[in-house]
């Protein structure tokens, strides 16, 4: 063993040694249908704008780490019942660490739980802060298995369950009931993360339901909504409950830049909400033109994105990165996604460029 080897066998976990690093392809050149970004910049009046309002940043100090009017904007904009705060993160990918650290540590080995196929960072950050991780299967239609979900939070006493509303990478909405059946089960002994990442596509919600659930999180960002440069993510609950997770955010989480950016497009929010209605006119027209294609199914979405199978996902790809455009090829992630890809819905022009990408590669298989 040389001497580095050794130096990493010595310092590193395990677990870290043996898990490779969040891998993000290099898309320059290509039409990026990976990452459920927005394909809409912002109108270019509204980009000098906030040249002008980034010119007056505070780039010396240090922000102040209350937050106290963009959070008040946050509340305002976007449905946050009366008498409840919001904690901000840099992505809801940093409000996840926290709700994970906040639950586990020395002395307290939580379990975090989630259905599976799930968001790849729900499993990632409870390794990451060495929690047990416990994925439940849905079914084989994709929809939650609520009986096996309240066996399991029965068997292993979840400390946080997470439920992206809708799912990722399914695209589909979980039911509703099934939802509140999780949050009641956990009761007094688990949080339920209802993570609505897509929510801008979906037209539904659990914020306006705070009041109801002492144990329920509502997780948000502005990232499919057209902003996932800017990082960041918030979360709305009990204030009880965020208390408790302000005290694990790093003191200045969110930078100036982020905070004066996110102002201004909370005082333009009805052009990101226009945008994300162009873009579920399109998901329906996306999802109906793949639908006719011979031996593709289709699955329904609520989200920028859909879910779709097709004879040989790992040929379709190779196909479509030859024709430059990057989907997500999800087979792997789990058996019931077998030759299933991923694909953001984008703008017309792309959308037809990766239908007939993909049509090329129906036909050469
Ligand atoms: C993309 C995504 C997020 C992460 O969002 P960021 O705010 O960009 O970190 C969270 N949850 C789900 C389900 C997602 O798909």
């Amino acid at each position: 063993m040389s001497s580095i080897d050794k130096l990493l066998a010595n310092t590193i976990r395990p677990e870290i040694l043996a898990d490779a690093s969040y891998h993000v392809p290099e898309s320059s050149g290509y039409i990026k249908l990976d990452a459920m970004e927005n394909p809409y910049p912002l109108p270019i009046h509204m980009r000098a704008e906030l040249g002008r309002r980034l010119a007056e940043a505070v780039l010396n100090r240090y922000p102040v780490p209350s937050y106290a009017s963009l959070k008040h904007k946050i509340r305002a904009r976007l449905g946050v019942p009366k008498g409840y705060d919001v904690i901000l993160g840099n992505g809801s990918d940093e409000i996840i660490s926290m709700i994970a650290t906040a639950v586990t540590g020395p002395g307290k080995r939580a379990t975090i739980m989630a259905p599976v196929p799930a968001f790849v960072m729900f499993a990632r950050t409870a390794m990451l802060v060495g929690a047990e991780f416990v994925g439940v299967p849905l079914r084989a239609d994709l929809t939650l298995d609520l009986d096996a979900m309240l066996a399991a939070i029965a068997k292993h006493k979840p400390a946080v369950v997470f439920l992206a509303y809708p799912n990722n990478p399914t695209g589909n909405l979980f039911k509703e009931d099934d939802v509140v059946a999780i949050i009641r089960a956990l009761g007094d002994t688990g949080i339920a993360v209802v993570d609505e990442a897509y929510g801008p596509f979906a037209r539904t919600s659990f914020m306006h339901r705070l009041p109801e659930f002492e144990n329920m999180i509502v997780m948000r960002t502005v990232s499919k909504l057209g902003l996932a440069g800017i990082r960041l993510g918030y979360m709305a609950a009990a204030p009880a409950l965020l208390e408790q997770f302000e005290k694990v955010r790093p003191p200045y989480n969110v930078n100036v830049l982020t905070q004066i950016a996110a102002e201004f497009a909370l005082d333009n929010i009805d052009v990101l909400n226009d945008q994300a209605s162009k873009l579920i006119a399109a998901r329906e027209q996306l999802s109906s033109d793949l639908a006719r294609l011979p031996g593709v199914t289709v699955f329904p979405s609520a989200a920028n994105f859909l879910l779709v199978r097709v004879p040989d996902a790992a040929a379709a790809c190779t196909k479509l990165i030859e024709d430059k455009v990057m989907v997500k090829n999800v087979s792997k992630m789990h058996e019931m996604l077998a030759n299933c890809i991923r694909v953001t819905v984008s703008t017309p022009e792309e959308n037809s460029a990766f239908l007939d990408a993909l049509k090329a590669s129906l036909i050469s298989h």
